[in-house]
C-alpha cells in the first residue's frame, strides 16, 4: 500500500477537505496512475451529498479521470509507463455474466465496480473504493482507456462519463442523419450530447431552461434550441422529435418532455435526480411512445467513444478549477452555473502531509 493525496467529505453537509487515502501497490494486471486532471461530474455532488441514500464515508468523488502511467504490474503489455490514459465510471467487474461477457460491464449482473462508492475488495473487507478527486489510482488494465494523441488531455476528462453516458443512448437508439434528436439540460451531459449528436449527423435541438445559453447552444453544434419555460415553444415543438436524451439532475416534470416525442419515440433518461419522476400514463399510450433508461457505457464502447472524439475533433468545454475550489464548484452546479463542464488540474493538490 501507499499514501496517495484525496479530496475526501465524511458526511452529507460538510464541505470536501484534503484527506489522505491508501491505495493498492500494483499487481500483475494493474496500471498505477498519476491523475493529471478529474472533471467534476454531478454524480459526484449527489454522492457527496448522500442524494441517493447510498454513500459510505469518507467519499472520495471523480470518475473523469485523466493521467499518466507511474508503473504496470509484470502481466500487463498493453500500457507503459508514460502513456496517457483515461479511467471512467468503471474498475472491475465479473468478466463472466453475459453482460460482461458482451462488453456491457456498466450492466454486470453480479455488480460493477464503480471507481468510488463501491466495495473495494483489493483493499480488504469493508473497504470502498476512491474516485479521481486523489493523486494517484490504481486500476486493472482491463479498465483503463487510451486517450487518443490529439485529444487536450484536460478536455479529454470529461469524455469519460459526460462522453460516453450520451454516446451511448444516441448510438443504441440510432442517432443519425435523418432523425431529430433532442438533448435536455445544458450542463455538461448535455453540452456533450449536443456536440456527438451534431457529429452522427442528426437535427438537434437543445432543449433548456436557461435562455442564456441559447447562443452557445448553437455554437456547440444544435440547429434549434427550445426554453422549456415558454409554454408556446413547447407547445410549437410538441410531437416533433424521434429520440431524447434528459440530462437534468434536478426534479421536473418529465411529461412536457415526453410530449415533444413523435409517434414511436422514446425519451431516455441519463439524469439521475433525487426524487422519483412522475410519469403520465397519457403521455406514453397516444404516441406508443417509449420512456426508457440507460447507463455510462462499456469499456469497448468508452474507447470507441474516445476514438469517435478524436476523429470529429471533439472534447470539452471546461472551466479548470483547483482543488480546493471544489466545494464552490458544486454550488455554481447546483446553479446550473458550468459552462460546460468543471476539470480538476491535480497539480493543485496539496501533497500529502
Ligand atoms: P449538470 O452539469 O449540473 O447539468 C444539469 C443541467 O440540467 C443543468 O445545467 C440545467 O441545464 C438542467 N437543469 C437543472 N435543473 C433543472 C430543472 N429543474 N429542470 C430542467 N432542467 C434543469 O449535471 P451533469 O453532470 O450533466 O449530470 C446530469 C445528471 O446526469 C445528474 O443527475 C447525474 O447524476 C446524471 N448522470 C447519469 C449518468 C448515467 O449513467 N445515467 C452518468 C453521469 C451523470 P439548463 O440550464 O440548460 O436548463
Ligand atoms: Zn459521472
Ligand atoms: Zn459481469
Amino acid at each position: 500500500m501507499f499514501k496517495a493525496a484525496a479530496f475526501a467529505c465524511e458526511d452529507a453537509t460538510t464541505p470536501l477537505h484534503a484527506f489522505t487515502i491508501n491505495r493498492r501497490d500494483p499487481g500483475p494486471r494493474d496500471v498505477e496512475i498519476e491523475i493529471l486532471f478529474c472533471g467534476v461530474c454531478h454524480s459526484d455532488l449527489h454522492t457527496a451529498r448522500g442524494e441517493w441514500g447510498n454513500t459510505m464515508y469518507p467519499a472520495v468523488p471523480g470518475h473523469e479521470i485523466v493521467g499518466r502511467v507511474n508503473r504496470v504490474g509484470s502481466e500487463v503489455s498493453a500500457f507503459k509507463t508514460g502513456d496517457t490514459v483515461g479511467v471512467g465510471c468503471i474498475v472491475d467487474s465479473c468478466r463472466a455474466c453475459a453482460s460482461c461477457a458482451e462488453g456491457l460491464e456498466q450492466f454486470c449482473e453480479n455488480g460493477m465496480t464503480g471507481t468510488y462508492n463501491a466495495p473495494d475488495t483489493k483493499m480488504g473487507e469493508g473497504a470502498h473504493t476512491f474516485g479521481g478527486y486523489s493523486s494517484h489510482v490504481v486500476v486493472d488494465d482491463r479498465y483503463v482507456l487510451r486517450i487518443p494523441a490529439s485529444l487536450d488531455l484536460a478536455a479529454a476528462a470529461p469524455l469519460l462519463c459526460a462522453g460516453i453516458t450520451t454516446y451511448s443512448p444516441l448510438r443504441h437508439w440510432k442517432a443519425g442523419p435523418g432523425k431529430s434528436v433532442g438533448i435536455v439540460g445544458l450542463g455538461g451531459l448535455g453540452h456533450m450530447g449536443v456536440k456527438i449528436a451534431h457529429a452522427m449527423g442528426a437535427h438537434v435541438t437543445m432543449i433548456t431552461t436557461s435562455p442564456d445559453k441559447a447562443e452557445d447552444a448553437r455554437k456547440l453544434g444544435a440547429d434549434a434550441v427550445i426554453i422549456s419555460k415558454d409554454a408556446a415553444q413547447m407547445a410549437a415543438a410538441s410531437r416533433s422529435l424521434d429520440l431524447i436524451i434528459d440530462c437534468v439532475a434536478a426534479d421536473h416534470d418529465i411529461n412536457a418532455y415526453l410530449n415533444l416525442l413523435k409517434r414511436d419515440g422514446a425519451l431516455v433518461q441519463v439524469g439521475a435526480p433525487e426524487k422519483p419522476l412522475s410519469v403520465s400514463a397519457f403521455s406514453l399510450i397516444p404516441g406508443r411512445r417509449t420512456f426508457a433508461g440507460s447507463m455510462i457505457g462499456g469499456i469497448a464502447e468508452t474507447q470507441e467513444m474516445l476514438d469517435f472524439c478524436a476523429e470529429h475533433g471533439i472534447a470539452s468545454d471546461i472551466e479548470m478549477i483547483d482543488m480546493d475550489e471544489i466545494n464552490e464548484a458544486y454550488e455554481r452546479m447546483l446553479k446550473s452555473d458550468v459552462r460546460y463542464r468543471f476539470v480538476i488540474d491535480m497539480a493543485t493538490m496539496p501533497k500529502v502531509g
